[in-house]
């Protein structure tokens, strides 16, 4: 498999719309890309520009940060043509996109819906956010390091320009290629521009600290807090068998809900489950179960009981 490691640059409006009156927020004017055989050796790249369609004024951060010529995203061609050249690159072989933060694939997705392109998949799209990755690497999960910063970090000789598609792309590759094979196995990103449809496209992570479920989109928040299958808390290392409720649901905003259970053979398991929206209007839920201690199931379930109070009062 190979491993496509991409960064777009993008322009966005300033005159003060809201995001939710327009098509397109973030018009992309440029692809750049790295390709990564098995071994993670680099073999080709890709850098095209894209001369803008919906936004002719390019703002002035975008184009300080680009460091852009004048006159010269007009020698760019056509999102379509780019974007059409750009998958023909990735070629036939099987592969997966790699990105600094979880942004890029995303907004590459609604650029090509935008201009009714074929869609690259109708469910979610695992990926490697290197950004994250790298927080993993250094010990510092959770951080977002900008792109400088890990390359400096990483002691990597500063050969081309940032903040260009193609130079952000060639340095997260040189990042992601010291990355340990371990370190891959279960750390997949995904994508939910398009969120799961049906339970067998529904996205499950499970290492050995953590159990996520991405829940497949329905019609009312009452389809998720019904749902035996998606409110069930799974010990995985009995292989996703539901355990004993400790605490059972309880929210304190309707958005975000805690519970615990308790597994005989491997103890307490603490859960919280997110519902969102997706693009389309369906709701969802991110379910995250975890391992935990006593003292912490016990903490929850103050929290519930406080919550009881202040809710009867
Ligand atoms: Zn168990």
């Amino acid at each position: 498999m190979n491993y496509i490691v991409f960064d777009l640059e993008w322009n966005q409006p300033m005159d003060g719309k809201k995001s939710s009156e327009r098509k397109l927020l973030f018009e992309i004017i440029e692809i750049g890309a790295v390709k990564l055989n098995e071994d993670k050796k680099i073999i080709d790249s890709f850098c095209e520009l894209v001369c803008p369609q919906v936004y002719q004024e390019i703002n002035w951060h975008t184009k300080k940060m680009l460091q852009l010529k004048k006159g010269e995203l007009k020698q760019g061609k056509k999102f379509k043509t780019v974007m059409n050249r750009f998958l023909k690159w990735c070629g036939t072989e099987d592969y997966i996109f790699c990105s600094w933060g979880p942004q890029d694939l995303t907004e590459l997705q609604r650029n090509m819906q935008y201009y009714r392109m074929e869609p690259l998949s109708n469910k979610p799209i695992p990926f490697y956010n290197v950004q994250k990755l790298f927080g993993i690497q250094i010990g510092e999960e959770g951080s977002a390091k900008n792109l400088e910063a890990a390359v400096e970090l990483a002691g990597l000789k500063k050969d081309v320009p940032f903040h260009r598609a193609y130079g952000d792309a060639y340095y997260t590759a040189k990042l992601f290629m010291r990355m340990e094979e371990d370190l891959l196995k279960n750390h997949y990103s995904y994508d939910l521009y398009h969120i799961p449809h049906t339970k067998k496209d529904e996205v499950r992570i499970s290492n050995e600290k953590e159990n996520i479920l991405i829940t497949r989109g329905v019609a009312k928040k009452m389809d998720i807090t019904t749902s035996r299958q998606m409110m069930a808390i799974n010990c995985m290392k009995c292989g996703q068998k539901p355990v004993r409720a400790k605490v059972r649901w309880f929210s304190s905003n309707n958005k975000i809900l805690y519970a615990a259970g308790y597994c005989p053979k491997h103890g307490y398991i603490k859960g919280k489950l997110k519902i969102r929206k997706s693009e389309q209007g369906e709701y969802y839920a991110e379910k995250v179960l975890t391992y935990t201690t006593e003292e912490e199931i016990q903490k929850i379930k103050e929290k519930k009981k406080l919550l009881q109070k202040t809710t009867k009062n």
